[in-house]
């Protein structure tokens, strides 16, 4: 039998309530006990005092760009990063090439990221066949070939008869809708924010109402049809207040945050640079406080990366007109949450581990994210305080359209372990 025993760390899982120093036993993949002082017997010991152990974290909302787009990533390249970064599990979004609309695109990736992948990969379906917004998908059929939600992220179902029958039939199957909330004829030819700094740059604008029109139609089909949607990556204040207001109606509505909104804003895309490019839009100093906010007081439950690789020729093209939306987050998402949201004091690491572990699991119904006895030894040991700089040339992922290169982050990952397996260690993949 296998076993390893991580000792002395100050174990944090919020799924079950545990906030202390205690020694974490390993065996055969599973957590098997975790206590003070265990006896390690044969277990191999690694002494993890001063660190942080928590359950994996979760990303549901990352393109690993497979089938389809190798140049930008595939599932080992992504899930390289991915250990790097301290998360064990990811769902990939299906807006892939075959887009995941049929059994045998889920089938697909769950076999090749299993065979090439280090962390576990789990599949998104589409919630149109071809993201194409005319047909619902075969959601019956993409579940039992293992898809744990369904999204056509980065198209929006512009259809509101149609997205309203996807929250009926995703309903009957307690499946989650994770939409991509953007009304195109809003956005136009915008590429950044339409406020203050693309009035000075005289450049095309995105108004916060191509946003926030489809956050409140999606909420009040979900409290029309009692169907459950998730706002993929909230950008404005609008958006946050909507959702808090659908939730206190008991609307059934969940958001999330992608880390690098937390520390980068519209006076970022002075530069105009791809690396800053992203949809929606980096918002206002006033939006980033108000997804802030969001998270602190729970109307936002989950943090999530949109981890979305392109390759360095397609970001250098034209600004204005051709470079694509997307930015990268797995490796830099925990140091940004750590250092804009914990260091900061706005909310405590228990709080903040929850979003990325628990809270991300229990939406998507995955029996994941906590350190419970016989768990799948899914967990991530992390150095709350070891400050780094952000070098994307050292990226696992095989892209490098980072907003956080060159910055400084608080908190790290330092151990990454996938089913009892050491998959990172110090920075080094080990698989
Ligand atoms: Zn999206």
């Amino acid at each position: 039998m296998a076993r390893t025993l991580l000792q002395g760390g100050h174990v944090i899982d919020p799924g079950n309530a545990i906030d202390r120093v205690a020694d974490v036993l390993i065996v055969d993949g599973k957590v098997a006990q975790l206590g003070p002082a265990l006896d390690p017997g044969d277990a191999e010991v690694i002494d993890v005092t001063g660190k942080v152990v928590a359950p994996g974290l979760i990303d549901i909302h990352c393109h690993l760009r497979d089938p389809g787009f190798p140049e930008r990533e595939d599932f080992q390249s992504g899930t390289r990063a991915a250990a790097r970064g301290g998360f064990t599990t990811l769902i990939a979004m299906p807006n892939t090439n075959p887009v995941c609309d049929h059994p045998v695109v889920a089938e697909y990736v769950l076999a090749k990221s299993k065979r090439v992948g280090i962390v576990n990969v789990l599949p998104y379906g589409a919630i149109t066949i071809g993201q194409q917004g005319q047909e619902l998908a075969p959601y019956v059929d993409l579940v039992a070939a293992g898809c744990v939600a369904f999204s056509d992220d980065g198209q929006p179902v512009m259809n509101s008869g149609l997205m309203r029958r996807a929250l009926i039939q995703a309903k009957a199957i307690n499946k989650v809708l994770a939409v991509h909330c953007e009304d195109k004829t809003i956005t136009g030819e915008g590429v950044i924010n339409d406020g203050e700094v693309s009035r000075r740059l005289g450049i095309k604008g995105i108004p916060y109402t191509s946003e926030a029109v489809m956050v409140a139609r999606d909420i009040l089909l979900a409290e029309e049809t009692a169907g459950q949607v998730h706002i993929c990556h909230v950008g404005c204040a609008r958006s946050v207040e909507l959702i808090r207001e659908g939730k206190k109606r008991g609307i059934n509505v969940s958001g999330e945050v992608i880390p690098h909104y937390l520390n980068t804003t519209e006076e970022d895309m002075v530069t105009m640079e791809g690396r800053f490019k992203i949809k929606p839009p980096f918002g206002s100093k006033r939006d980033q406080e108000a997804l802030k906010e969001g998270l602190v007081d729970g109307t936002i439950e989950v943090i999530a990366t949109d981890h979305a690789p392109y390759t360095l020729a397609e970001k250098q093209r034209d600004f204005l007109r051709e470079a694509p939306f997307g930015l990268i987050g797995l490796e830099t998402a925990l140091g940004v949450v750590l250092t804009e949201m914990v260091h900061s004091g706005l909310m405590s690491l228990s709080d903040a581990i929850a979003k990325l572990t628990c809270n991300p699991a229990r939406l998507l119904g995955l029996n994941k994210g906590t350190l419970g006895i016989g768990q799948d030894a899914d967990l991530v040991v992390i150095d709350p305080d070891q400050e780094w700089q952000v070098k994307v040339s050292e990226n696992e992922s095989r892209s490098r359209n980072c907003p956080q290169d060159g910055r400084w982050l608080k908190g790290k990952a330092v151990l990454t372990m996938v089913g009892g397996r050491i998959v990172m260690q110090d920075g080094k993949i080990l698989a």
